[in-house]
């Protein structure tokens, strides 16, 4: 699984960390939300206020987090970091806003999973930069109001859909990212190899990067795979040759589908006869949650031409069948 889920190692989330983006101009593609963004943190540096609350949403692995580190970055101040299911009491925000020093941006990875109570506590310090901290309970509880100095909130999530209105409203900008092309990923894959010190040939970095699902840390993951191979079976640059075999090692398919991929459309393809189903029946099929098959794999697939959503379940396309070799029922397509 490691190859495309958790990180394998700490080694291997250092070697992510030291090629990711420290400022705007570095951030490859993604030129419309860059642009947006540049003009943001310019505004507000030009008038010596923090910039509007930041929402950031799309897949995994497109450059969420490293984005809201250039925001701190740019803007010369501290970055806090948590997550939406880090947050489980509204006590436990109360604590991270209050602790907030001026002009901070303060980070808040899979933010539609935090739970109600924070949540509506987050509203106020967003607002009116302060909270109510509730101190006590029944007849007797007071609502104690603390400052909090003025922030910007970057919230991250797989989907902006799954916030609540008020939440999404509260955001004064609001960035979608979406998969990056073959090409723009070659380029990224050119810009960490020369960090990392791997010699990488122009065809080695297009095998990658069209097997990549269009993500930048797949392609760096799957760079530091190839390097591997490159580095104990041949003479350690990474190149067509070496770039295959190893992807081949890897089980990393022609479309970089990963296994969890391939379980979904072969689920769907043989065990529903290419649908419709819907999603809870597929993720069960493949043993998984359904917000990860429907957060973490759908969208790709679906980009790939491969799955459709439709009203009445998940869909098996033309292609799907195709890639996996079999032939699809007669009549199913025209
Ligand atoms: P997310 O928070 O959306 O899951 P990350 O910000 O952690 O994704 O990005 C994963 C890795 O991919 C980063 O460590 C970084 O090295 C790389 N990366 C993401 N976007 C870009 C980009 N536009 N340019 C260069 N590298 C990128």
């Amino acid at each position: 699984e490691g190859i495309v889920s958790a990180y394998a190692s700490d080694a291997e989330h250092d070697a992510e960390v030291s090629v990711r983006p420290k400022r705007l101009a570095d951030f490859i593609a993604q030129h419309r939300v860059r642009d947006q963004l540049d003009l943001l943190l310019r505004g507000a540096m030009g008038r010596g206020t923090p910039p509007d609350h930041i929402l950031l949403s799309g897949p995994p692995g497109l450059g969420k987090t490293t984005l809201a580190n250039i925001v701190a970055a740019e803007l010369g101040v501290g970055i806090r970091v948590t997550s939406g299911p880090a947050i489980e009491r509204s006590g436990d925000l109360a604590a991270i806003v209050t602790s907030l020093v001026e002009g901070d941006v303060l980070f808040i990875d899979e933010i539609h999973r935090i739970a109600k109570p924070a949540e509506e506590l987050l509203y106020s310090a967003m607002e009116d930069f302060r909270v109510d901290v509730v101190v006590g309970k029944g007849p007797g509880a007071t609502a104690i109001p603390l400052d909090v100095e003025p922030f910007t909130l970057v919230g991250a999530t797989t989907r902006s859909g799954l916030l609540t209105g008020p939440m999404r409203d509260r955001f004064g900008f609001v960035a979608h990212l979406d998969f990056y092309s073959a090409d723009d990923l070659r380029t990224l894959l050119h810009r960490s190899a020369r960090i990392l010190g791997v010699p990488i040939t122009e065809e080695g970095a297009v095998e990658i990067a069209g097997r990549s699902r269009g993500t930048p840390r797949i392609a760096n993951r799957l760079l530091r795979r190839v390097r591997d191979f490159a580095e104990v079976r041949a003479d350690g640059v990474v190149n067509l040759e070496t770039a295959r075999a190893a992807l081949q090692v890897y089980d990393v398919d022609g479309l970089g589908l990963d296994r969890l991929d391939r379980a979904v459309l072969t689920a769907l393809v043989e065990s529903f006869r290419g649908g419709p189903v819907g999603l809870s029946t597929l993720a069960v099929a493949v043993g998984e949650q359904p917000d990860t098959v429907e957060e973490v794999c759908e969208p790709f697939l679906v980009r790939a031409g491969l799955l459709a959503r439709t009203p009445r379940g998940r869909v098996a396309t033309e292609a799907a069948w195709r890639h996996l070799g079999i032939s699809p029922p007669n009549g199913t397509f025209g």
